[in-house]
């Protein structure tokens, strides 16, 4: 099918030995480690290029609040030798110059089919296949199929009546245009104060004529203190990535921020507050490099709670509008913690309004702006930054069927689950990195994905050894897996806040904290043990053991 590939075609289907959906990080390096293997790798991509997310959301301010060091790749000393980036914290156009980057560098586009989607994958037990049928009708074949359809990648709109009325510009900030957007003189609105609408928020209130913040749920955030990267700087850790990595393997975080063993209140209060000025002054996620019990003490939690909602207090000027902006009812870090750049102080500028619609709720979208209970506010120009169906959507956006007829859907109807995030009982040779009962959003994404390719790559490099051709977790491995994941889940702050990381933004979805909260080292090192111990873990398509033996 796509040029460069070795496929052939029977019975219709185009046959070759890996099918990765996706070209976001996860799928770029999936593509890349097969086809390094000898693979066959036909690649499907719905965005016109690479990038994933980051091809997407090209918002105003669109940037990622993990550094960029950390946010990259470390699977090729070559690249990041090459690579220079110019900012601690990049901005959007950098990652996805980064991305386009890779792409060229190892020859990736070959591979990929852009501007298509999978529209339904099943697993043939007898031919031991996935076949994958993708919107231009045609069908793919492969005995393994990476699902690197990502945690975040279907957008949301807000359930909100007459939003097809609207007469003016409507955007959504995870389907941007590619064109420049001229706000200047314009009245816009947004609604969603997330990571997303706050960086939209803290931007476009410097260039908008009129800007207008629907605001549901404050979301705590902190400085980020961005800065541009020195060349002795970028010389230095140049010479050091092989150390970094290897740092980052070893982080809960799986980035280089240090982690600590600290309990909040294993010091005295003057400390603590010292502690948490300095954490306000570096910026970034210092806070929760600070302490070690932040999401699991609730008192410890409060106290920085209290701390930020101080400094928010200091910052916004008018008094009822720093009274409406600071977070309550929910732990501090239990919803995404944000980093911004003079977002509090964005509200001192005198064309930027907070609508407070937890107290005047948002009734529906008119030709002309915004209903809220108290009356209308005129629009030229709405966004909806308003989040995802995240973790799972994309994976049951289509059918995902499975031995035996059972589909995706069914087995994750009660919520996901999975082995190690990116295997499913039922599922043989389908692998979804960065899956969703892994560490997913709680770790550095790039970290995350490259873990889970690369062991991914060597169980397939087992079973070729072996003459094995499926693989499977065992139920009683899956069983295991859920019961630490969400035994873990319990004793952590993160259920108490109304979040796509639990699944309440969408409605009708199973609720709950499914992902792996032990951090990134501890879920490489699980993996690794359960790689030592395939026998238990595992079933392996017996026929074909058997005959090997
Ligand atoms: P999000 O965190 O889910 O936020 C969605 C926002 O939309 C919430 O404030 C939500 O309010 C609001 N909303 C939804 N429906 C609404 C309605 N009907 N009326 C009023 N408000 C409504 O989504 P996001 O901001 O796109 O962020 C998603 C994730 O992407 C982040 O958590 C992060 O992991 C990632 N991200 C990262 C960066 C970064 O690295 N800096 C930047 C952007 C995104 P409620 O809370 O009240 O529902």
């Amino acid at each position: 099918m796509t040029q460069g590939n070795r496929a052939t075609k029977s019975s219709g289907a185009c046959r070759v030995d890996v099918i990765v959906v996706g070209a976001g990080f996860a799928g770029m390096y999936a593509t890349y480690k097969f086809r390094e293997m000898g693979k066959n790798v036909a690649a499907i991509e719905a965005g016109g290029d690479v990038g994933g997310v980051w091809y997407w959301n090209r918002y105003p301010g669109a940037r990622c609040d993990l550094m960029s060091v950390d946010y990259s790749y470390g699977f090729s000393p070559e690249i990041e030798q090459e690579w220079t980036w110019s900012e601690q914290f990049a901005a959007q156009p950098e990652i996805l110059a980064y991305a386009n980057f890779v792409a060229d560098r190892l020859d990736l586009r070959r591979h990929y089919r852009f501007n298509t989607r999978v529209t339904r994958a099943a697993w043939d037990e007898e031919a031991k296949v996935w076949r994958a049928i993708i919107d231009t009708g045609e069908t793919l074949e492969a005995p393994y199929c990476i699902m690197a359809t990502g945690p975040l990648s279907v957008p949301k709109d807000p359930e909100i009546p007459g939003i097809e009325r609207f007469e003016g510009t409507l955007l959504r900030a995870q389907k941007w245009p590619h064109e420049p957007v001229d706000f200047a003189g314009k009245r816009v609105g947004v609604i969603g104060t997330g990571s997303t609408g706050i960086q939209i928020i803290q931007t476009l209130g410097r260039q908008a004529g009129e800007l207008f913040v629907f605001q549901r749920t404050p979301s705590f955030t902190l400085p980020m203190r961005n800065h541009v990267l020195e060349p002795d700087y970028i010389a230095e850790m140049k010479r050091h990535y092989r150390a970094m990595r290897e740092a980052m393997r070893n982080n809960p975080t799986g980035g280089t921020r240090p982690a600590t063993s600290r309990p909040f209140f294993s010091l005295p209060p003057s400390q603590r507050r010292e502690v948490m000025e300095q954490a306000w002054i570096n910026g970034g996620h210092t806070f929760l490099g600070s302490f070690a019990d932040l999401l699991s003490n609730q008192e410890a939690n409060d106290q920085v709670a209290d701390f930020v909602r101080e400094k928010i207090g200091q910052i916004v000027e008018d008094p009822k509008t720093a009274e409406a902006l600071k977070p309550r009812g929910y732990p501090i870090f239990a919803r995404r913690p944000c980093l911004d750049t003079e977002y509090y102080e964005t509200y001192n500028l005198p064309n930027v309004h907070l609508v407070d619609v937890s107290k005047d709720p948002i009734i529906g979208i008119t030709e002309k702006g915004v209903r809220t209970e108290s009356g209308d506010t005129e629009l030229d120009m709405l966004i909806f930054a308003t989040g995802y169906d995240a973790l799972t959507g994309a994976l049951l956006a289509f059918d995902v069927v499975g031995r035996g007829g059972r589909t995706l859907k069914d087995k994750w109807k009660n919520g996901p689950r999975s082995y190690l995030g990116f295997m499913a009982e039922g599922f043989p040779n389908l692998f979804a990195p960065s899956g969703p009962n892994g560490p997913a959003a709680l770790a550095n994404l790039v970290t995350i994905a490259e873990h889970d390719v690369d062991w991914i790559a060597e169980m397939v490099s087992f079973m070729e050894a072996n003459g094995i051709r499926t693989v499977e977790p065992t139920v009683s491995a899956e069983e295991g897996w859920m019961a630490l994941v969400l035994s873990m889940a319990e004793k952590s702050l993160i259920r108490k806040a109304n979040t796509w990381w639990v699944g309440a933004n969408v409605k009708g979805k199973p609720q709950g904290l499914t992902m792996f909260i032990g951090g990134f080292q501890k879920y490489r090192e699980l993996c690794a043990a359960a790689a030592q111990d395939k026998a238990s873990n595992f079933v392996f398509d017996r026929a074909a053991q058997s005959a090997a033996a």
